[in-house]
């Protein structure tokens, strides 16, 4: 995201949010492009602008002399708090190591209520799912999804969701999805522009680079897309009869959750190519 970008959006925010406009930067993984991170971190601070959190995975923090300047530059940043990813899903490809360190010296630099392990139980406990067989690899999955039931789009509907206990598409008519489209007051903002409502990963509700926020917010409430119209009144299962047009048929093992259901069917719904751009872009549905 270019810093041009970065900051009109956090303006945009900031003028419909008001003071309680909270400027979250994640990624994917910010600390990707460490210069660009700076870079937008920088500018945003001589406008007055200061992040509410910054999160990372802690997969660059090797060197402690480096993690221990970048703290220092986040510090004198006014950076609100740091989140360090925790869990067993990220442990699977970070060393614990890494995490362990970056929040030793986050703590020391930023102070202990600056820095939010996401989360602290797993921290406690880590356990090294490389060590584990299938069966107990599984009890792992489903014992960290109970204890924080992240939601099961992107790739948690892939691998995450078929360990869960299944029901039939049916079990989800009539939950609409009202409030996460329109009510969260939670916006992600892709490196393109792309908003998704709250953490719905592949719904996009408008484009920050073609329309101010404050524009596309009214844009939204008087939208007749197919897609978030359906969404908003009758929820994913209202989704499966759009889909169903098309040839889609519900898998027979079910789904964890409203959200898994969504997935699996906007996923078919973006191979149909007709729904473009509001469900995209193509990397919230495949990895390559
Ligand atoms: S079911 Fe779909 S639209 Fe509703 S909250 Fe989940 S991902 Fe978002």
């Amino acid at each position: 995201m270019s810093v041009s970008d970065a900051l009109a959006y956090w303006k945009g925010l900031e003028a419909m949010g008001g003071s309680g406009a909270k400027i979250h930067l994640t990624g994917g993984e910010p600390f990707a492009n460490w210069p660009a991170l700076l870079d937008i971190l920088q500018a945003a601070h001589a406008q007055g602008l200061c992040a509410h959190e910054l999160e990372t995975n802690a997969f660059w923090c090797t060197e402690p002399q480096q993690v221990y300047q970048r703290c220092r530059q986040l510090d004198q940043l006014d950076l609100g708090r740091l989140v360090v990813s925790c869990d067993l899903y990220h442990q699977r490809y970070i060393p614990f190591e890494r995490v362990k360190l970056l929040v030793q010296v986050a703590t020391d630099v930023l102070g202990p209520e600056r820095v939010r392990i996401r989360w602290r139980d797993f921290f406690a406990n880590p356990v090294d799912i490389s060590d584990l067989g299938p069966e107990q690899s599984r009890q792992a999955y489903c014992h960290a999804w109970h204890s924080h039931h992240d939601r099961l789009t992107g790739r948690a509907a892939e691998k995450i969701a078929p360990l869960l206990e299944l029901h039939p598409a049916s079990t989800f008519a009539g939950q609409d999805c009202r409030k996460p489209i329109l009510a969260s007051r939670h916006v992600h903002i892709d490196p393109a522009g792309n908003v998704f409502p709250g953490v719905c990963a592949g719904l996009v509700v408008g484009n920050a680079r073609q329309n101010p926020l404050s524009q596309l917010w009214e844009l939204l409430l008087s939208s007749e897309d197919q897609i978030l119209q359906t969404l908003i009144q009758q929820g994913p299962y209202g989704l499966v009869s759009v889909a169903a047009r098309l040839g889609y048929q519900p898998g027979q093992d079910g789904f964890a959750g409203k959200c898994h259901l969504c997935t699996k069917v906007r996923r078919f719904l973006w191979d149909s190519g007709k729904f473009a751009p509001t469900i995209g872009p193509k990397q919230c549905y495949y990895e390559n």
